[in-house]
């Protein structure tokens, strides 16, 4: 084994080992907010669960099963092209979704250079009216880019209703503040604070784990002092 192999050995060992599997999550409660969630923290390490086309591909035939009540966007032919720039738009998309999210949440003001990123997609699409049948006219959401429309415009239009129609105070990024997912808090009680059950227990026994810690370190530390 020369170095050359040695060292793509050992980086597919390392990528193994290190990058945990992940599963799409859908537990936002929001499109847009799946998407943004698409980006996640493990074990206090961010990952990026887009890393090709394929990803995205992966990723949207989840996000419609989750979301049977997308948007529905016609193009004029029906086939999305999963190509690198369909996945680079995706990720300056969540990026400008994860910005207005973090603005809203954190009470900043809104930045512009994120919702013109939203507003350059939005510009794709138009409203038509379509017969549904003899006597009745149905309002249709159709779109000229075909290729990437499809799936770029019901995402922002799934952002912009969260954005313009839905109740800020109900939108969060979750209490674990190792966490970086963001939900729409869609309980009566509107008292949902963390992403996941899991998520929960995780904050509470790092806390629990922190504050023994602590207790300890402040009981020896005289010792160590004298
Ligand atoms: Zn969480």
């Amino acid at each position: 084994m020369d170095m050359e192999e040695r060292r793509s050995h050992s980086q597919s060992t390392t990528a193994q080992t290190n990058t945990p599997v992940m599963n799409f999550l859908f537990l936002s409660g929001v499109l847009a907010l799946d998407l943004v969630n698409t980006e996640v923290v493990v074990r206090g390490k961010r990952y990026d669960l887009f890393s090709s086309p394929g990803d995205v591909a992966r990723w949207w035939q989840d996000a419609i099963t989750h979301h049977p009540d997308v948007e529905d966007v016609r193009g004029e032919t029906q086939a999305i092209v999963w190509s690198l720039s369909l996945l680079e738009t995706m990720k300056q998309i969540r990026a400008a979704i994860r910005t207005l999210c973090t603005n809203l949440v954190e009470h900043q003001p809104l930045e512009q250079e994120a919702f013109a990123t939203l507003n350059a997609i939005l510009a794709m699409g138009y409203l038509a009216l379509e017969l549904a049948s003899e006597q009745e006219l149905i309002p249709t959401y159709r779109t000229r880019e075909a290729e990437q429309g499809t799936i770029l415009l019901p995402i922002v239009l799934s952002a912009f209703h969260l954005f313009t129609r839905a109740e800020k105070q109900r939108l969060h990024k979750c209490r674990n503040h190792r966490c970086i997912l963001f939900f729409y808090d869609g309980t009566k009680s509107a008292t949902r604070q963390w992403c996941s059950l899991e998520c929960m227990n995780r904050a509470r026994s790092l806390q629990h784990y922190q504050s023994v810690k602590k207790e300890r370190t402040d009981r020896t530390a005289p010792a160590q002092a004298s």
